[in-house]
């Protein structure tokens, strides 16, 4: 139940259209709202696993702010975050930016997949993972081979979108 809670969100990918310019992460389900809501609950009902499952939503949450920010307190309808991929420029015409590709996702794939500092704190967290799963869970261990099968599915289009790009 924590692992799920700690993805769960980006399955509003498939609400897009409702969204802000049909970014899935202005939606509420990517505000610190709902982690907040759930640890709220687990305090009631007094349940350690669902705090921890709500502290692990807004983990989520939180990362989200390093790369392309997020609808973090959702009422304000802005995208906040470090952008750690994306200048203040960039992202105020990111329509015309998003027009120099062949696919509108290789931009935002180009940019991850290019920066040095995404992709050490992706590895920096896999260590995190490993390291608390083996010390605090070790008998779910197994349960890393989800992060493997995700890995592979953001890999796969990684590479689909590149050969796209290059023909
Ligand atoms: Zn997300």
């Amino acid at each position: 139940m924590i692992v799920l809670l700690a993805f769960l969100c980006d399955f509003d990918i498939f609400f897009s259209k409702y969204a802000i310019d049909h970014n899935h992460r202005m939606l509420i389900t990517h505000s610190i709202i709902p982690g907040v809501i759930i640890i709220i609950l687990g305090i009631i009902i007094n349940w350690i696993p669902l705090i921890i499952g709500g502290i692990s939503y807004c983990v989520h949450v939180i990362i989200d702010t390093f790369d392309w920010g997020t609808n973090f307190f959702y009422f304000q309808k802005k995208q906040i975050g470090f952008k750690l991929l994306i200048t203040e420029e960039e992202f105020n015409n990111l329509s015309e930016q998003i027009s120099q590709f062949k696919n509108p996702g290789s931009f935002f794939d180009n940019k991850y997949y290019g920066n040095f500092r995404c992709i050490m704190i992706e590895i920096l967290i896999f260590i995190i993972m490993v390291l608390s799963i083996t010390f605090f869970a070790f008998r779910y261990l197994l349960i890393i081979v989800i992060y493997f099968i995700f890995l592979s599915f953001h890999l796969y289009r990684h590479f689909k979108l590149k050969k796209i790009e290059s023909s």
